[in-house]
């Protein structure tokens, strides 16, 4: 089943460790598109400037990425650039340019309105909730990213897109910040009485946790030895989940249990590289053989 993701195209700037890049393609929408799209046919809503050219927009092709919400608005695409300090545990922002996602008001092709699997990228919560309300039919699922600012600066907006959402993907000191309570399964608690019917909180390198009112289930973070720049992996992330639960059309505890490792595979081949450079080159069956590794790691006899 097809898969509508609404978010950020962008350039970004890099500085790891591990080395830097000037102007390389970014935006949690790109990551998302990507790795969803080995699960499941993806239709991106977003906005680029007119320095946005058809090498970029390479990336897309030859992948099973819809384009026709991709807006083209004369200006320049949105720029963001950071830098990682030497344990990768903190980073800082150097610059947001809005630039053309400053007016972004996104709109959906018709063909767009009936798409069952809904991805809400980190994004203003109005214009979230502007996108739900263009869907034609109630979809099967909406997830919703957000962050630190939006919890900050619009938690009325937050709030109410909240109630159209099921899934939320967040971090887990976002977890704490919501629900304002310092105690993450308590906070985890609190924010499923706001809306989504499914928390995945997730702890970067210490792994994710799924969280719903009667289950919870943890995943360790996969034993990374060459971790290059974690730009993207929590959009790479998301687009694993929520590929993998378009691609087998059905949400339950075992499909959400996959969904989970699908999305941490995909997180932890982005960190390999640059931007989107392992992303870029990655196959199918590396895809596979580390869910394999990922089942390896956590089973267990009693
Ligand atoms: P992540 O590492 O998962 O937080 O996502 C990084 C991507 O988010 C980068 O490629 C940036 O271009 C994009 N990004 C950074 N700041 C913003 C913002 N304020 N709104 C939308 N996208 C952003």
């Amino acid at each position: 089943m097809s898969l509508l993701v609404v978010g950020s195209v962008a350039f970004d700037a890099l500085e790891t460790p591990h080395g830097r890049t000037e102007r390389t393609l970014g935006g949690a929408a790109t990551y998302f598109s990507v790795a969803a799209s080995f699960f499941a046919p993806v239709s991106l809503v977003g906005v680029v400037g007119d320095d946005f050219t058809a090498r970029d927009e390479a990336i897309f092709r030859g992948r099973r990425i819809d384009l026709a919400g991709l807006e083209r608005a004369p200006g320049k695409t949105f720029f963001w650039s950071g830098r990682y300090s030497g344990d990768f545990r903190l980073r800082t922002t150097l610059a947001t340019e809005l630039n053309v996602f400053a007016h972004f008001d996104p709109q959906l092709p018709p063909k767009y309105r009936r798409l069952p699997y809904v991805f809400l990228g980190n994004i203003h919560p109005s214009l979230q909730l502007s996108v739900v309300k263009q869907v034609d039919e109630r979809p099967k699922l909406v997830a919703l990213d957000t962050m630190n600012y939006w919890i900050e600066r619009t938690p009325v907006e937050l709030r109410d897109i909240l109630k159209h959402t099921q899934v939320l993907l967040i971090n887990d000191e976002e977890t704490c910040q919501l629900a304002g309570d310092h105690h993450l399964m308590r906070a985890a608690r609190r924010v499923l009485h706001m809306g989504p019917r499914t928390l995945v909180i997730k702890r970067g390198e210490f792994g994710a946790m799924l969280v719903t009112e009667d289950s919870v289930f943890s995943l360790a973070g996969y034993p990374q030895a060459d971790v290059r720049d974690p730009t993207g992996a929590g959009d790479a992330f998301a687009g694993g989940f929520l590929g993998w639960l378009a691609g087998v059309g059905r949400v339950n505890d075992a499909t959400l249990r996959q969904a989970m490792v699908y999305g941490s595979v995909l997180g932890s081949f982005t960190v390999e590289g640059m931007g989107m450079e392992r992303l870029r080159k990655l196959k199918r069956a590396e895809i596979g053989r580390r869910a394999r590794e990922f089942a390896r790691l956590t089973q267990f006899k009693l």
